[in-house]
């Protein structure tokens, strides 16, 4: 994966990355507040990355008047939807700023805390992430599976992934060099981000309410984002198959105990049910360890073609600054 622009060396202070995804009731005030937060925060020199994730509404056009509108703003359309991950990956290899921050635009994550996130990074850090402390307007199903799944995540991976963290971040430049280098294409960057190392610091905040629309992310696309998640950072799901092993292996010893006693005692031929109900358990439990095998085959095979992770249609930068460098 290669960045799309090779002019690394016009450095910018900032790059400010946001993927969109039928947002178009939330552009013009999204750009407003990101615009008035970094000059709240005193930069000048930043540029503002908004991908346009193959949406089907006016965030296409919207994001292109943006780009006449300011010589900071980019637009890049990615070729159709392709992911809220993937979108945010393609941002992060268009971004040329010494410090890159990751932003939602639905507004959830306030831009104003940009300038106290800068000041955290002044002191060392690599990345300054935000960590939820309430999330509101959400409905209590996405809570609680919020909540669970970064749990289990905890839980299950090796890596130490902060909880109750999204894609709210700050980075410096090593970092985002080093993402970009990273081929897989199921991608779960704060996974990714974490794996890293470095000095990572957590900026605790409040989440806010989505600005305009609906969430982005239905139950479908969460439980694929947690899948990834999962299985691109822990091998242990394999693991269920040996704990099912050993289990079965022990009621297995019950039951022929069990048998033998009846045998003994010369007790009639019974046992219909509970022979249904052991093949039963017996066939499920092969099927779900099939399963695990089969998701982690399926990834292998998928990240073995080495497609590119995702396909940029069309790029426009901001109207004054063709041709020259953007400050
Ligand atoms: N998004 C995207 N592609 C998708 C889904 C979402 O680029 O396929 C973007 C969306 O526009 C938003 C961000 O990802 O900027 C987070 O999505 P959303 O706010 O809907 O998720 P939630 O906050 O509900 O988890
Ligand atoms: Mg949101």
């Amino acid at each position: 994966m290669s960045a799309p622009f090779s002019n690394r060396e016009q450095s910018l202070d900032l790059s400010i990355v946001i993927p969109c995804y039928n947002e178009e009731a939330g552009i013009p005030e999204l750009l407003r507040r990101v615009a008035a937060a970094v000059a709240q925060a005193g930069i000048v020199s930043y540029e503002i990355v908004l991908i346009d994730d193959g949406s089907t509404d006016r965030t296409w056009p919207l994001i292109e008047t943006a780009t006449k509108n300011s010589p900071h703003v980019i637009g890049v359309a990615l070729t159709k939807n392709h992911g809220h991950q993937l979108a945010l990956s393609a941002g992060l290899a268009t971004a040329r700023g010494a410090r890159v921050l990751v932003l939602d635009a639905d507004l959830q994550d306030p831009p104003e805390l940009l300038g106290p996130m800068m000041a955290v990074m002044d002191q060392g850090a690599d990345v300054v992430y935000g960590q939820r402390l309430a999330r509101k307007g959400e409905t209590a199903l996405k809570r609680l599976t919020a909540h669970w799944f970064y749990r289990v995540l905890d839980r299950v991976t090796d890596v130490q992934i902060p909880v109750d963290t999204g894609d709210f971040r700050l980075m410096s430049r090593r970092v985002v060099d080093i993402l970009n280098t990273m081929p897989e294409s199921q991608r779960f960057v704060r996974g990714l981000v974490s794996w890293i190392g470095l000095k990572q610091v957590p900026f605790p905040y409040q989440r806010d309410e989505r600005f305009a629309g609906e969430t982005k992310y239905p139950f479908r696309k969460m439980l694929q984002l947690a899948i990834d998640a999962i299985t691109g950072f822990s091998t242990q799901p394999l693991r269920v198959a040996s704990y099912f092993g050993v289990l079965f292996g022990l009621v297995g010893l019950l039951c022929l105990f069990y048998v033998l006693f009846s045998w003994l005692f010369a007790k009639s031929v019974r046992g219909w049910t509970s022979l249904i109900t052991v093949v039963l358990l017996l066939g499920s439990a092969q099927l779900l360890v099939l399963g695990m095998i089969g998701e982690y085959l399926g990834r292998l095979y998928i990240e073995s073609k080495r497609r590119p992770i995702y396909l940029i249609r069309e790029v426009v930068r901001g109207a004054a600054t063709e041709g020259k460098p953007i400050a």
